[in-house]
């Protein structure tokens, strides 16, 4: 199947759906739609990398699109999640289109722009969601979806070859507290119309039985628990879940205490939030150098880092090292949060240091602090009720959740139902649903955010980077005369591998060896007959670069033999370098 490569002109006229990233996990959503030759990219966003050394954010691999950039029409972002839109800023510059987004959505946007001095550069364009946005061929409606972030939306691509529904991510909930309900009427009217040809849809809580728990819910369950307590309590959360934010600021108002926001990420929120018009009632809000103050019991803490990051407030807070936010015996932390797969390690560690610290914690696995933003399968065989359409393709989950939807799609009745990947383009065919098939691979892959750059994860530096971190690196460097005898000493430098401060012995013997090849090499080559070097040189012309082919010869032989050496002294191969300084 992967040898397929995608043949666009033959499916020039052709409404296709290609995901860049996102298909086969949750993150780095890039999909894009395809008609006449026109491109339209739906949400642009990153992932968590794991077990990259300095990597900790990925991007999908979008050169495909790049090649294309002259006719993709814009970035539609569905909502401000960093699986969505986090890659903006990274990513905007290869492709250099216009953005589109919500007034909130922009908002939050345009601060992450600032960061990066791309705000003034990336056209960011605020939609109006009672009016469709045309990027011919595609027109695009929006309709709000309930969320774990306000003004989610989902986007009815309209198009003369069929109608998409790519949902985002959703749920249905009676109670929001922040944010719309979703918008089931407008799915409805279009289901009974018939006018859904597919849908492109949320699998994230595809293996989840019923229906997912209402936001609405979780106030009386977080009052009850800090009600009455004398301690110090702190509730860490999504930094970007505005509904969850206002429901603790509301227990602790109701429970007469005052917030205190920990983490940049939350005041950047509380800022967007309010300027967008969320935050309206009257919390109380002081700074955290102003909790000396007040009593324990008057103060509740809202944190960052409930996945366990270390340099998140929550982690400082657990670990003693925030300048002013002092946990200690009797207080309590709440994850009003869930554990995202893969983050286990870092957040049972943040457990830990809380324990020892004798600091109380509740978790969603022994009380009710969170709900999730996603739809459980009821909400799932609801949407295809309402909706009707032909085709199903589910996206944003593993590939146990993108296939537990397909199953729940055709028992929903759904007549054709595609498992997509990665990089596989799709034909969606309005006349002949059952004709919709994946029609053909495009490069795909990952990038990491390394600082600065953007790396390709199969890339030379990665796989470096990945040895250094295993065995660590030996550096090896003398100067020799052009007869390859000595003129300095044999420096050996170990960074992170052997330790040769304990192992005299093995260092005196690795230099023994580099000065036996050394003389070796000068009775092979013959250069003991007073010309050295230079006397290969005259014979064959080309001078300094021949000299310089010799020696990068010699480094290169003596690199694969030392490095044999160095390998029984440590059981490993380490990164090994041999720099030749030749002295004429
Ligand atoms: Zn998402
Ligand atoms: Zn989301």
């Amino acid at each position: 199947m992967k040898t397929m490569d995608l043949n666009l002109k033959k499916h020039f006229s052709d409404l296709l759906f290609l995901p860049l990233g996102g298909a086969n996990e949750i993150g780095m959503n890039v999909n894009l739609y395809h008609l006449d030759g026109k491109w339209l990219m739906v949400d642009c966003g990153v992932g968590f990398a794991y077990d990259i050394p300095g990597v900790d954010m990925m991007t999908a691999d979008i050169s495909f699109i790049k090649k294309h950039r002259h006719n993709l029409l814009g970035i539609v972002l569905t909502h401000i999640h960093e699986d969505h839109m986090g890659a903006v800023q990274y990513l905007w510059e290869e492709l250099q289109v216009p953005v589109y987004a919500t007034n909130f959505g922009a908002n939050f946007l345009r601060t992450k722009l600032e960061e990066y001095k791309l705000d003034k550069v990336i056209p960011l364009h605020v939609i109006n969601s009672n009016k469709p946005l045309d990027l011919h061929p595609f027109k695009i409606e929006f309709i709000g979806l309930t969320h774990s972030v306000p003004e989610m939306k989902a986007l009815l691509i309209r198009t003369h070859r069929g109608n998409v529904l790519h949902t985002g991510d959703w749920k249905f909930d009676p109670d929001p507290v922040v944010g719309e309900v979703s918008e089931k009427e407008k799915i409805r009217e279009l289901g009974d119309r018939g006018e859904i040809t597919a849908v492109v849809c949320d699998s994230t809580n595809a293996l989840s039985e019923g229906h997912s728990r209402s936001e609405g819910e979780l106030y009386d369950s977080l009052k009850s628990l800090v009600e009455g307590r004398q301690s110090l309590v702190g509730v860490t959360t999504f930094a970007s879940n505005i509904a969850r934010i206002h429901t603790i600021a509301r227990v602790a108002r109701d429970c007469g205490r005052k917030i205190v926001l920990a983490g940049f990420s939350l005041h950047r929120l509380h800022e967007v939030g309010k300027k967008s018009g969320f935050f309206t009632e009257n919390f109380e809000f002081i700074s955290d150098r102003e909790i000396k103050f007040f009593s324990k019991k008057e103060i509740l803490v809202i944190s960052t880092g409930c996945q366990g990051e270390p340099m998140a407030a929550t982690r400082k807070i657990a670990t003693d090292s925030h300048p002013t936010i002092k946990f200690t015996r009797g207080d309590l932390m709440i994850f009003s949060s869930k554990i995202i797969p893969g983050n286990e390690k870092k957040i049972f560690e943040l457990f830990d240091e809380l324990a020892k610290k004798q600091i109380d914690v509740m978790t969603e696995k022994d009380h009710f602090v969170h709900v999730s933003g996603h739809p459980s399968k009821d909400e799932l065989n609801e949407m295809y009720q309402l909706a009707r359409p032909k085709i199903a393709i589910p996206v944003h989950g593993e590939f146990l959740h993108t296939k537990a939807h397909c199953e729940l799609a055709v028992s929903a009745g759904v007549g054709r139902v595609i498992q997509i990947e990665n990089g596989l383009a799709v034909k969606i065919d309005h006349e002949d649903p059952a004709n919709s098939a994946p029609i053909g691979f495009v490069k795909s892959g990952y990038f990491g955010v390394d600082g600065k750059q953007l790396l390709d994860l199969n890339s030379e530096v990665i796989r470096e980077r990945k040895k250094l971190q295993n065995a660590g690196i030996i550096f090896i460097s003398f100067a020799v005369n052009d007869s390859l005898a000595l003129l300095s000493k044999i420096n050996v430098a170990a960074v992170g591998s052997y330790d040769f401060k304990s192992d005299h012995e093995a260092l005196e013997i690795i230099k023994k060896e580099i000065s036996i090849f050394l003389k070796n090499k000068a009775k092979e080559l013959d250069l003991n007959s007073g010309f050295g070097l230079r006397f290969l040189k005259k014979k064959k012309k080309k001078k300094s670069l021949q000299e310089t082919k010799i020696i990068s010869e010699i480094e290169k032989s003596l690199r694969s033999k030392t490095l044999k050496l160095v390998e029984e002294f440590m059981g490993k191969r380490p990164a090994l370098e041999v720099a030749i300084h030749l002295v004429n």
